[in-house]
């Protein structure tokens, strides 16, 4: 950054208006005025993704009409230096407005939605940064559309003056998304943390209900580091015919949930472990983070290998807290991690990534997902909670239950977060972890996080007493290996599977099969399990004739049927187990 493009000086100013003339186009419209600036030009930049959600989004593209003026609304002229760049000529104008408007029209929880029924606003696609200048404060005055009443955002708000919000630095307000609408708000008070819950989009929830168990998440999370950084904390919550996912901030989320599951068991269940699981990134990865993740650099790829840590633990304790919040029986959580288990290991990608790989390329693999990532790829969500299991049971075991992984995260947190104010490096997480545990963790690292090897699940539940058994062990059943979906009534193949007999024998995903033998695969029904169910009956070793439709042309291949590698795992108590395994099983499940 040269000295000539750095055109602010001390006494600069910032502040944004966002309004919504006409939300049925989806369009929001920006005001930018920034005061106190020197020189000849400024550079404005729009951020390129937003943290949480690590792939380059291009926020630039939904920008539009910009324009700029200076004193008495003269036209000041501007050009786009790159694609998320436009360089305004200030013509030492010591103050500018700039305009422009963003379409906003794409559901999720990190893009910006604006249509007649609210506004969601993901600021790190709507609002412009001026280059190199990411700690400069700046205020919000949101404008809401007539028919709207109300605004949530985890920003505080500036005294005295209405619908106006104050950011410290950009990092907080790319960090502080805004809700604008008739949204439904109810609050909880938890661990001396006021909270409020914004729900678009109705749904059949109980407040009552989701107060008293969202509370105790709350409080189950502060206890393992002894304090709540916040003093209020916003969910917005968007209810959607079916919805899901969540993104996590400083002191508020942003969780997409089905409207009409509240009032089922599991339904319930999901929803709580999503707020579970956002509200624990609070601490790990909003704070207790990765090095390489803040400050941020908003023009490109934020590179880290320890994604495993900051989502894949975070994962695992989401389900640990609404055990021990009492929101799930013990049992229900150690099924579930049976589930997660045979999940990880029957994907073939398992065995070609590793969790520290997969964090790496989450920007090019995880994020851009395709026919084949179930082959050549692993979760550092799922792969990276399991991780985290063996390594609280290690830790446990180890120290005759005076230590956890909940030790080794109030330590870290302590440590980093809270002294060093920086993030950790991958050696300083592990040895902080070693240091807890009082031996070396190589094993589990060489092995498991920076290889593919299989883990020794048996190992790590046989010192809770529990052991793991694979309910398919004994199974010789024939597998085919495609994956199929129906798609305008023809069953087309969706994934073929690294290893299994359509893979060797060249079946290809968006081949769509016509027959297998001489048996017509019905297009009319839920074909892929008349399919499926044809191969069940075959054996181990047979070849089956499969007709396919590929481009246009009809092909037949013989395909041999393997042996189904499919794993299920179960988990169950041992027979007889020992003091000391009952002591870890309690003090991990904190029963
Ligand atoms: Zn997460």
């Amino acid at each position: 950054m040269s000295i000539m493009t750095i055109a602010l000086n001390a006494q600069e100013k910032i502040a944004f208006k966002v309004s919504f003339p006409a939300p049925q186009t989806h369009y929001a419209e920006v005001e930018m005025e920034i005061s106190g600036l020197k020189g000849d030009y400024i550079d404005l930049k729009m951020p390129v993704w937003t943290p949480g959600s690590y792939l380059i989004r291009e926020y630039a593209k939904n920008v539009e009409a910009f324009g700029a003026v200076g004193p008495g609304n003269k036209p000041l002229t501007f050009n786009k230096v790159n694609k998320n760049t436009w360089r305004v000529n200030t013509s030492k104008s010591q103050s500018i407005k700039v305009n422009y408007r963003v379409y906003s029209f794409e559901v999720s929880v990190r893009t910006s939605l604006v249509d007649e029924s609210h506004a969601f606003l993901s600021p790190a696609g709507l609002f412009l940064y001026p280059a190199g200048k990411l700690n400069l404060p700046s205020t919000v005055t949101v404008v809401p559309h007539s028919s709207w009443t109300k605004i949530s955002t985890g920003l505080d708000k500036v005294p005295g003056k209405s619908n106006t919000f104050a950011a410290a630095d950009f990092d907080i307000l790319y960090d502080s998304p805004i809700e604008v609408g008739n949204q439904d708000i109810f609050e909880f008070s938890a661990a001396g943390v006021s909270h409020e819950v914004a729900m678009y989009g109705g749904g059949n929830y109980d407040k009552e209900v989701l107060k008293r168990d969202m509370a105790k998440i709350v409080h189950e999370q502060t206890k393992v580091f002894g304090v709540n950084p916040n003093k209020r904390y916003v969910f917005i919550v968007h209810n959607f015919n079916s919805g899901g996912g969540g993104l996590e901030h400083l002191n508020s989320t942003v969780l997409g949930a089905s409207r009409n599951a509240y009032n089922t068991g599991p339904g319930l269940l999901r929803f709580l472990a999503l707020v579970s699981h956002e509200y624990f990134h609070l601490w790990n990865v909003k704070r207790l983070r990765p090095i390489a993740l803040g400050p941020f650099n908003y023009d490109e790829e934020n590179y880290t290998t320890n994604l495993w840590i900051a989502e894949g633990f975070t994962a695992y304790y989401q389900n640990l807290f609404t055990t021990r919040a009492g929101l799930q029986t013990p049992e229900s959580f150690v099924a579930g991690l049976a589930t997660a288990i045979s999940s990880v290991e029957n994907q073939p990608g398992n065995k070609v990534q590793s969790v520290s790989e997969s964090s790496f390329d989450a920007w090019i693999k995880q994020y851009r997902p395709n026919e084949n990532s179930a082959n050549s790829t692993i979760s550092y969500y799922s792969k990276g909670s399991l991780i985290a299991l063996i390594l609280d049971l290690e830790i446990i075991k180890s120290t005759q239950g005076r230590a956890g992984l909940d030790e080794v995260m109030k330590a870290m947190y302590d440590e980093y977060y809270v002294k060093q104010k920086r993030g950790y490096t991958d050696k300083e997480f592990k040895d902080m972890a070693e240091k807890i545990a009082g031996h070396s963790l190589d094993n589990i690292y060489n092995d498991y996080i920076n290889d593919v090897k299989t883990i020794d699940y048996s190992r790590y539940f046989e010192y809770a007493g529990l052991k793991i058994t694979n309910a398919n062990a004994r199974s010789n059943e024939p597998y085919l290996g495609v994956t199929t979906s129906l798609r305008d009534g023809k069953i087309i193949i969706t994934q073929v599977a690294r290893g299994s007999g359509a893979w060797n024998d060249g079946l290809n995903v968006n081949d769509e099969i016509l027959s297998v033998d001489d048996y017509k695969v019905k297009k009319t029904t839920a074909g892929s399990n008349e399919l499926f169910a044809y191969i069940t009956d075959k054996r181990v070793g047979d070849k089956v004739n499969v007709s396919v439709i590929r481009d246009g042309i009809e092909k037949t291949m013989e395909v041999s049927l393997l042996r189904s590698p499919a794993l299920r795992y179960v988990i169950s108590t041992v027979e007889k187990p020992s003091d000391a395994q009952l002591a870890v099983r309690k003090r991990w499940l904190k029963l």
